[in-house]
């Protein structure tokens, strides 16, 4: 895509942002890689980095969770980002909706940085790294238990097993979440969808609750819903 499209696109985007009413955002982990969190599938990503000793969808299973706990937690604490601080993508939503024209956003990511940037009306489809639970009394945790304490957590109230509260591979996701993140998408008049390969289900299904014709995607690279959407700005989604 040449300057000038791109331009043309942002004012373009800009425009229907103006006339908006109720925006809702749908994002992955891309909206997150200029807070320095790494992404899975960009070429500096997660799944590039060969030195783990088993592949990352698997060491973030259900089942090594059960039966690898240690080695989960050895890998599960490299992927918190404690210090990582919101971007101008999360900032730019949170001020969309203190301004009345964003709904809702709706992320695939677990590293709570659209609160911290000030959003209020979040749904978070695969959970947040900065709640977890003792599986046993359902004691809850912060991530700094998680980070300070070494192998695996146990709760200091009944000494069962503290899990994250995130949605690992072979789980469901939480249903009341499903819904109302569903609802919004099907009352938004604009669907903005950024920073995602929408490749991860049942997360990317999400979009086809969206039957209106103002979806807009924002990535640095093709998705296969492309050829679905209204507008393509082919980038970086702070700028
Ligand atoms: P993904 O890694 O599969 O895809 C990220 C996409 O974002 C890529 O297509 C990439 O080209 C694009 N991208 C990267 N940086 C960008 C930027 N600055 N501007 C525009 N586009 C950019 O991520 P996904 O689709 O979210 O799926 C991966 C799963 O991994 C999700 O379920 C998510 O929960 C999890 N994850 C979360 C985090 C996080 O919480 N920050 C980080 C890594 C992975």
């Amino acid at each position: 895509m040449d300057k000038h499209m791109l331009n043309e696109n942002h004012e373009e985007l800009a425009k229907r942002i103006l006339s908006a009413k109720h925006i809702v955002f749908f994002g992955g982990a891309g909206v997150s890689t200029e807070s320095k969190i790494p992404d899975f599938r960009s070429a500096d990503g997660l799944y590039q980095k060969k030195n783990f000793p088993y592949p990352p969808e698997m060491m973030l299973s259900h089942s090594f969770f059960e039966r690898h706990t240690k080695e989960f937690y050895d890998f599960y604490r490299t992927i918190i980002f404690k210090e990582a601080k919101p971007n101008a993508a999360h900032l730019k939503l949170a001020q969309w909706e203190k301004e009345g024209r964003l709904a809702a956003v709706i992320t695939q990511n677990i590293d709570g940085l659209h609160q911290a940037a000030g959003s209020k009306t979040v749904y978070e489809l695969h959970g947040s790294v900065k709640r977890n639970y003792c599986q046993k009394c359902g004691a809850f945790y912060d991530e700094d238990f998680i980070l300070t304490n070494e192998g695996i957590p146990h709760c200091i109230k009944c000494g069962g097993i503290v899990k994250p509260d995130v949605v690992l591979y072979e789980e469901s996701l939480h249903m009341d979440t499903i819904n109302k993140a569903k609802n919004a998408i099907q009352e938004a008049d604009m669907l903005i969808v950024g920073g995602t390969s929408l490749v991860v289900y049942p997360a990317a299904g999400m979009i086809n609750y969206y039957h209106g014709d103002n979806l807009v995607l924002i990535n640095r690279e093709a998705t296969s819903f492309d050829n679905r959407a209204n507008l393509i700005l082919k980038g970086s989604i702070g700028e």
